[in-house]
């Protein structure tokens, strides 16, 4: 793969075809209003997507990642962390985070996929991929990373914690933050997190705790970032929590193609609908949608620095591009 290779909106070499640059296809799509939502009012001063997954196709007519981030910027969403969850798209968001000025990657092996690669003995292989491209430029945080047990059983526990574990390690050895996913399973993260000892820069992605969890957070000085779904009838809780946290610790995300904010839940979600979120935020903490813009903009900028660092494109050099050109990271974006 010529070190100078772009993205572009082709079939994926792994025979996806038509899902743009996206290497996934979300799996969800009975019943849903497959189509995109429209564009929101551009924000004024522009804010980050704390966590996308753009290797995810969705939608009737998916858009390519370029589509989805020439829509964000067009509303004020100046860039993303493109978060992978097991080597394949941790790869790909590191090679794509690479040449693409407003992404930046975080890599890891996610909690729901850590119990099967521990079954088949492939864990630590896993693991030393994370470690390797978490030395890559433009890769500023291990993530998503943590416990869920909502989806996994007390089987699969003692290998969620061994991953969990290994990631935290990884990624203060990196000096990366810390981006972690938390489902049902709140006393065991932070229980993990002050054993094992947090990284500096550690984030609850998606946020789902109460007002005491936020409390909590706020003490040991942990980010809280919060998605589409702090926007939905049932989601009082959240509300409190984001009522509960200090602004200087909050953060905005997408989580896309999941969790869009109202009035769209079930449609297609991309980083142009985070201003929907912000917008809800606001509103719920009665302040201007500016001022909470510049905040988050700040916190953001200190959780993973500035995404304007020129993207590393000459010194690119793919560890397999000799022995297998076709299993290149670039190979999935070209
Ligand atoms: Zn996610």
């Amino acid at each position: 793969m010529p070190n100078d290779a772009v993205p572009n909106d082709g079939p994926g070499p792994d025979g996806i075809d038509g899902y743009g640059s996206a290497i996934r296809r979300r799996d969800s799509t009975a019943g849903r209003d497959l189509s995109y939502p429209p564009l929101p009012e551009p924000l004024t001063v522009p804010v980050y997507d704390n966590h996308t997954h753009l290797e995810i196709a969705d939608g009737e007519h998916p858009l390519s990642y370029r589509e989805q981030l020439d829509r964000a910027s067009s509303v004020g969403v100046r860039g993303v962390i493109q978060v992978g969850g097991d080597v394949e798209t941790s790869r790909w968001s590191a090679a794509a985070a690479r040449i693409e000025p407003r992404m930046l990657a975080a890599v890891a092996i996610h909690p729901n996929e850590a119990p099967d690669l521990e079954e088949a003995g492939t864990l630590d292989d896993a693991l030393a991929v994370i470690n390797e491209l978490a030395g890559q430029p433009r890769v500023v945080a291990v993530g998503e990373t943590g416990l869920d047990f909502f989806r996994t059983g007390h089987d699969g526990r003692a290998a969620q914690f061994r991953s969990f574990e290994a990631h935290i390690r990884i990624a203060k050895e990196h000096n990366l933050a810390l981006q972690i996913h938390d489902r049902d399973a709140h006393e065991a993260v932070i229980e993990t997190l002050l054993r094992v000892g947090a990284p500096e820069r550690t984030v609850f992605h998606c946020f789902s705790g109460d007002a005491d969890m936020a409390r909590l957070c706020a003490e040991h000085g942990w980010y809280m970032s919060f998605a589409g779904n702090v926007t939905f009838k049932n989601a009082g809780n959240l509300r409190e929590a984001l009522f509960a946290a200090p602004r200087n610790l909050l953060l905005v995300e997408t989580d896309a193609p999941f969790l869009t904010p109202l009035p769209y839940r079930g449609r297609p979600n991309a980083p142009y609908l985070l201003p929907n979120t912000l917008r809800g935020m606001a509103a719920h903490l009665e302040t201007d949608v500016s001022l909470l813009s510049a905040q988050i903009t700040a916190n953001t900028e200190l959780v993973y620095g500035r995404w304007d660092a020129e993207p590393v494109t000459a010194a690119f050099a793919a560890p397999n591009d000799e022995q297998n050109p076709d299993q290149a990271p670039l190979g999935g974006l070209a």
